[in-house]
């Protein structure tokens, strides 16, 4: 079997161009365009490259952004002050804080201090909460993008078995409790599982969210499985090369030999993480103005 390729670039696009023109039906109604704002504190290049395109994606879906980059020593006073002047402030729908924030600074009172209602990531305590038990919140960007794939590619998941690796706040839980929502039957895999390849093996879907470089090979397969790799490694530079390749946890070749679809690495979930950033900041918006929320979303 020579398994399709879920394109999650293209997806991405599409759910983006859904989005800005749904924002532009807002920005009539209301007279203001959705606004997301992204906290940036130090000097990350990796984090410096998403919040940039995180800002370009917001106006390219018709959207207002609102940058604020913060010196590496600000204290954890003056961050805290300025999430609840976004907080209160009526043109930001959604908070965005950048991870990783400075050693000095604690992730996790500044993610509780945004309201959890503009809280687009997803993070906050209490959408975690709301999504474990089933209420309306906002669930993280990645294993939301994740699912759209999977139910655009499988339809109706219901009695799948579904084995996700990894088991971190902002994707592997997640992800879990989406699929378990879905009615598929879910594993969730870690460092300490034993013989992993076995539990793999049993899964119709996998979901691999772990940080290794091209782990998973076909032997870790069932023949026609649903692939979704959320994995970014970068391999060491070839001789003459500055940078190395991104590849994913899966060994995408050969996996690819036994798998029925699956997801490249990069242009698989890696586009679909913004695209659903700005889905999330739209519903907010639409929340926040207390407007229905419109279809297809
Ligand atoms: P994390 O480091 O918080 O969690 C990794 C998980 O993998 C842990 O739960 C750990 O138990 C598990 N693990 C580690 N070694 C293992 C092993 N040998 N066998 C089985 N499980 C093992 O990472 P994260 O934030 O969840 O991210 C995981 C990967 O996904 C990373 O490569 C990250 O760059 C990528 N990621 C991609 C996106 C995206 O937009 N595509 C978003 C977030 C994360």
């Amino acid at each position: 079997m020579t398994a399709t390729r879920i394109d999650g670039k293209a997806f991405a696009a599409r759910l983006r161009e859904r989005v800005g023109a749904r924002a532009l039906e807002f920005a009539e109604a209301t007279g203001r365009k959705p606004g997301l704002a992204v906290v940036l504190v130090g000097e990350n290049a990796a984090s410096e490259v998403y919040v940039r395109a995180k800002g370009k994606a917001c106006v390219a879906a018709n959207m207002e952004s609102f940058e604020h980059r913060l010196p590496a020593d600000t204290s954890a006073q003056d961050l805290l002050a300025l999430v609840e002047r976004l907080n209160a402030d009526p043109a930001v729908d959604g908070i965005l804080v950048q991870l990783p924030l400075p050693e000095h600074l604690d992730e996790q009172a500044i993610i509780a201090a945004i309201s959890p209602d503009k809280d687009v990531d997803g993070f906050h305590v209490i959408n975690a909460g709301r999504l474990s038990v089933g209420q309306e919140g906002f669930v993280p960007c990645t294993p939301m993008g994740c699912m759209m794939l999977l139910t655009d590619r499988l339809g109706d998941l219901s009695g799948l078995d579904a084995v996700v690796i990894g088991r971190s706040n902002i994707v592997g839980k997640p992800m879990a409790q989406l699929l378990l929502d879905a009615n598929a039957t879910v594993t969730i895999a870690h460092s300490r599982t034993k013989d992993l390849a076995a539990v793999v093996r049993r899964a119709d879907i996998v979901v691999a969210a772990v940080g290794r470089p091209q782990m998973i090979g076909k032997d870790w397969l069932k023949e026609g499985a649903t692939v979704i790799d959320v994995g970014i490694n970068r391999l060491p530079p070839e001789p003459g090369a500055d940078k190395g390749r991104l590849v994913g946890d899966v060994a995408f070749d050969e996996a690819s030999e036994v798998a029925g679809a699956i997801t490249p690495v990069p242009g698989g979930v890696g586009p679909m993480t913004i695209a659903v950033l700005l889905r999330n900041t739209l519903v907010a918006a639409y929340r926040n103005a207390g407007l229905d929320m419109p279809e297809g979303l």
